[in-house]
């Protein structure tokens, strides 16, 4: 497949990935003027994108890479029941991904990464309500904000700690008791007497992912973008300085003047034999979707919550309850084992026992495409071609920085080229 023809101030681009990220970047170049064409091996939201935790987490974005974990390790790894699990594998890029996580378990590491993940959020947030709101996306959008809950005083102690670092770069955020937290949201009475207090964060959102990919699809459809799904990029054809093709097993070739990865955890192995390194693995989690009784109040939430002991988050997206938790590094398989679900589900029962309809939950296993630091790979990385852009490695917060991380690729991409001047542009953690 050749170029589409280009004025001289447009190009055709080629985004490959039809997640959220791949469609969000669609989105912004489609409206930059670009020619574009998105690629999938699959359909859209095939990948993480599919049915993640639904949290717009705009001001919650302190990544796993922290210092306490050092100390939860060894729980966190040795229990059964542990939401965290690691199995070693025979893979370099497995083994290379976790020192690296470990060695940025770090204060000044994390606090430099929840810096530039809060400002990035907020673009997002911007970007993303534009679009809502202009293009009246349906996507079961909520702003019911956020509480996450603490077992004890000591962890509820930490979590204060972080909330004023968060406070000292401008997010709205307060601590309150367990009491308050049910007059916050009443769906919790039950839950009051096992937890110490919660953060809660008003401004916190909530919709489904997929339905806001498949609504983007539809909107670039109608206005001249093409899809090419069930086609799996197998190389990138080098020529010089320049990318000028993507190969595809289905055996065409695609021809571009610049091509934009987003492929999610399938990044680094298409980036592999150009000599770069895109520091993606997967962090394996999955989620459960309960249909809730629509006529019974106060016994789903509306409002987002994060069960911070057992690592589980809740988001109520229409007249669902998306319930999602557990960080895996197996690996890249997507199977679902029984017992991670039925944890998933003792879990729902646990907090809002009346919240639905448990016989009939939907089971889902996704793969985040996760960095050691917990920072996207967006712009260009040093030493790859002209026109090869990456926008990946938004780990647990894919949906949440979508739309900003759009903003900067299509920025880097501009008439001339230029990488992405914020911090984020090359990764170098
Ligand atoms: C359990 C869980 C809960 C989560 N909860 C949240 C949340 O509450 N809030 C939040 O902000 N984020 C959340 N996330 C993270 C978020 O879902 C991801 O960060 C985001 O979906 C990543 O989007 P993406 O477009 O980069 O990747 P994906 O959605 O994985 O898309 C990549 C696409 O690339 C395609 N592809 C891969 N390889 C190739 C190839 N060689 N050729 C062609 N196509 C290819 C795949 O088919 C896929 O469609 C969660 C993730 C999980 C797993």
């Amino acid at each position: 497949m050749n170029a589409p023809s280009s004025s001289s101030s447009s190009r055709h681009v080629c985004v490959l990935g039809a997640g959220i990220v791949g469609l969000a970047t669609a989105w912004q170049l489609h409206r930059d003027g670009h020619h574009v064409t998105v690629v999938d091996s699959a359909h859209t939201g095939a990948g993480a994108s599919g049915a993640n935790g639904a949290q717009l987490s705009y001001s919650y974005v302190q990544p796993l890479a922290d210092p306490s974990l050092w100390l939860q390790l060894p729980r966190l790894l040795l229990a059964a029941d542990s939401p965290l699990k690691f199995r070693l594998r025979m893979d370099p890029h497995q083994w290379a991904w976790g020192l690296r996580f470990l060695a940025a378990c770090r204060a000044s590491v994390s606090r430099n990464t929840t810096a530039q993940l809060l400002a990035l959020a907020a673009e997002s947030r911007a970007a993303f309500d534009l679009l809502r709101t202009q293009e009246s996306l349906a996507c079961d959008f909520s702003a019911t904000g956020k509480l996450v809950l603490y077992p004890d005083e000591a962890s509820f102690a930490g979590a204060r700690r972080q909330m004023a670092l968060q406070q000292s770069m401008g997010t709205s955020q307060q601590a309150v008791s367990a009491r308050e937290a049910v007059a916050i949201e009443p769906a919790l009475a039950h839950y009051a007497p096992r937890f110490a207090g919660a953060i809660h964060t008003p401004s916190e959102c909530a919709a489904d992912c997929l339905m806001v990919c498949e609504a983007l699809q539809r909107l670039l459809q109608t206005r001249g973008v093409r899809f090419r799904f069930q086609t799996e990029v197998t190389r990138l054809v080098r020529h010089g300085r320049r990318i000028i093709a993507a190969d595809t097993r289905e055996g065409g070739r695609i021809e571009a003047d610049a091509f934009v990865v987003a492929l999610g955890t399938g990044s680094h192995r298409l980036a592999a034999p150009l000599g770069l390194t895109v520091p993606v693995y997967p962090l394996k989690g999955y989620s459960i979707t309960v249909p809730v009784d629509a006529t019974a109040e106060g016994v789903a939430p509306r409002v987002n919550v994060t069960d911070a002991k057992r690592k589980v988050v809740f988001a109520r997206i229409g007249e669902r309850l998306r319930v999602a938790g557990m960080a895996e590094l197996v690996g890249y398989g997507r199977d679902i084992p029984a017992d991670r679900i039925a944890s998933l589900v003792d879990s729902t029962r646990d907090v809002f026992p009346q919240a639905g309809r448990f016989e009939n939950v939907q089971p889902w296993a996704g793969l985040r495409p996760a960095t050691p630091t917990g920072l996207p790979v967006l712009g260009r990385l040093p030493g790859a071609p002209d026109n090869l852009l990456f926008n990946t490695g938004h780990g647990a917060l894919g949906f949440t920085l979508a739309f900003g991380s759009a903003q900067r690729v299509a920025a880097a991409l501009g008439p001339a080229l230029r990488p992405v001047a914020a911090g984020l542009a090359a990764y170098s953690a």
